[in-house]
């Protein structure tokens, strides 16, 4: 691990909303309000009715905007099924295959219309329609490779040179069990043309981070670092606070109060039957629990505040919720945007080697330690504070082998007023010092 002195150190650290069927309206209003908590929204075709006019609010406020063409769900019978796939303009059946997509004009039936969409709607960026891949010779590479470089080229025919192609790789994590496996895919990667890669790996999120993944996942950011380009966290959740804290990504993409993990049957398995007579379209929004990085259902947030003692250490932090409570459970969507847009600008504000620190010190310690004392304030926090503790040792174990390379063995570590004087990540009232 001492290589990971090494990792991305980028000064500047990025958060990609992806806003889907509940948030957009919401997310709208705060960034007409010039309340803004992204740098960039991650658009779904499928939700255009809905997300258009979040669209064009992004763009007047600088915003990314950046359409995901649902590949994955494209590549997969059951993907197919799911709202709206089958009614965007690039979609063909039978699903695709690497080898359908060996043929050029099937290629340029789905990148075309791709690039039109963008084009026509003054999208700042796409994510190239790759595909979930096990291996590093897997045949959706080539077909990837060249995807990527012919949305390239469809949106220059059309005017939209401006437009980002960023690559997602959507990868399985027992690729991430060979070192090997991931320096030849970092090697191929480095042969097409791209703005961004973004990572998205099953399974993996902040509820299947332990320590043994998440160190393989950081290991796989530092190889796939010679790529040269920004290395996006996607789906990753609160998780991603890490991943940017230590330097392995500069970017991460989540939902709102959803989208803290990849799971590959998300997009390739039908969608669940109707209750009730009804589609299931996804779930309620969740509350954000931003000094245990947790979300809690209504319910759950209801039976954990009601315990006393927990609410002067719990409720929201930065200051959004003026009603306490009532707001937090009522604002919830605001709330969870606006905490987490602190939590990046926070980290945001420290110099690059000084992050994991005092992520460390500031946020894994005390939270870790306030798991301890809400353990009995409902039954799922014991699972936050063993998720806590893995985190809090593998952040130790990279810091000291960090150090361990920056510092001969011998010579004493001294570090006079190297940290700034700054408060918690986000300040927790009710902490003992
Ligand atoms: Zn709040």
């Amino acid at each position: 691990m001492a290589q990971l002195i090494r990792l991305n150190r980028l000064s500047k650290l990025d958060w990609y909303v992806r806003p889907g069927r509940s948030g957009s309206g919401r997310l709208a209003q705060l960034i007409s309000q010039n309340r803004t908590p992204c740098d960039g929204v991650v658009l779904d075709p499928t939700l255009w009715s809905r997300q258009s006019e979040l669209a064009s609010i992004a763009q007047g406020a600088g915003i990314e905007t950046i359409l995901d063409p649902r590949s994955l769900e494209l590549s997969s019978a059951g993907g197919l099924e799911r709202p709206g796939i089958s009614q965007l303009p690039w979609c063909t059946r039978p699903a695709h295959t690497a080898q359908a997509l060996g043929d050029v004009d099937a290629r340029r039936r789905l990148v075309g219309p791709i690039a039109e969409f963008a084009v026509q709607n003054s999208l700042s960026a796409v994510l190239s329609p790759t595909h979930f891949v096990e291996t590093s010779d897997d045949p959706w590479l080539d077909i990837d490779d060249l995807l990527t470089v012919e949305l390239r080229h469809e949106l220059d025919r059309r005017g939209g040179g401006d437009i980002l192609v960023h690559r997602p790789l959507y990868v399985h994590s027992k690729l991430f069990r060979q070192l090997g496996s991931i320096e030849k895919l970092s090697s191929r990667l480095r042969t097409t043309h791209f703005a961004q890669l973004w990572l998205a790996v099953h399974p993996f999120g902040t509820m299947s981070s332990g320590s043994i993944a998440l160190k393989r996942y950081i290991e796989a950011c530092r190889i796939l670092g010679a790529v040269e380009v920004p290395l996006v966290a996607m789906r990753t959740g609160t998780v991603g606070l890490l991943l940017m804290a230590i330097g392995a990504v500069s970017a991460m993409e989540c939902g709102i109060t959803d989208g803290e993990g990849f799971d590959i049957t998300h997009h390739t398995t039908p969608p669940r039957p109707p209750e009730n007579g009804k589609p299931v379209i996804g779930s309620t929004p969740r509350i954000y629990i931003a000094s245990l990085g947790v979300f809690m259902t209504t319910r759950e947030a209801d039976a954990f505040f009601g315990v006393r003692g927990m609410k002067p250490r719990h409720l929201c932090q930065t200051g959004c919720c003026p009603r306490g409570y009532v707001d937090i459970v009522k604002k919830r969507v605001d709330h969870f945007l606006l905490s987490r847009k602190a939590e990046i600008a926070r980290l945001s504000a420290i110099p690059p080697r000084l992050r994991g620190k005092i992520y460390l010190d500031e946020f894994l310690r005390p939270a870790s330690d306030r798991a301890v004392a809400a353990s009995r304030a409902h039954v799922r926090i014991p699972k936050v504070r063993v998720r806590l503790d893995d985190w809090r040792q593998t952040v130790s174990a990279i810091l000291e082998d960090q150090q361990a390379v920056a510092q001969p063995a011998t010579t004493r570590v001294v570090e006079p007023n190297q940290r700034p004087a700054v408060g918690s990540l986000v300040p927790i009232r009710g902490d003992k010092e």
